[in-house]
């Protein structure tokens, strides 16, 4: 048997032969029946305009998983006016991503100003230790 196959499941922790999913066949069946029940509330016209909470509530799933079954795109978030999750930065509701798009935009804008210090930081480091430098140029040239 191929041990390097053996997991432990990332959702009970019991070890199994990994197949092609990171979690157990109990584990796999357990997701796949909370996933039918949530489609089968989803697909009630009456549902449409359920909350994560209220999808929650009455399917006994966790937010966890729900908010799972959304960014997997397994239920898509985009016919539910109301259903989504919260974007890690500031809580509003979204459908995809980690982040909506006011703070994704300012999310990149940080970066590219991190970035920006840290060649700003990298090329003052650089001058405050020249004689690493010149030792280089030093052994390049007497080649
Ligand atoms: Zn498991
Ligand atoms: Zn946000």
């Amino acid at each position: 048997m191929d041990s390097n196959r053996l997991k432990n499941c990332a959702i009970c922790g019991r070890l199994f032969l990994q197949v092609h999913t990171d979690h157990c066949l109990d584990c796999y069946k357990k997701i796949e029946d909370e996933f039918e029940l949530v489609n089968d509330f989803l697909k009630v016209e009456d549902n449409r305009l359920a909350t994560l909470a209220e999808v929650k509530k009455a399917t006994n799933v966790s937010a966890k998983r729900l908010i799972e079954f959304i960014r997997d795109g397994r239920i898509f978030a985009g016919d539910f006016p109301n259903l989504g999750y919260p974007c890690n930065r500031c809580g509003k509701l979204i459908k995809r991503q980690v982040l909506c798009n006011s703070c994704f935009d300012e999310f990149a804008t940080d970066v590219n100003r991190v970035l920006k210090s840290e060649q700003l930081a990298d090329s003052m480091v650089k001058k405050s230790e020249p004689h690493k430098n010149r030792g280089y140029w030093h052994i390049k040239k007497s080649k």
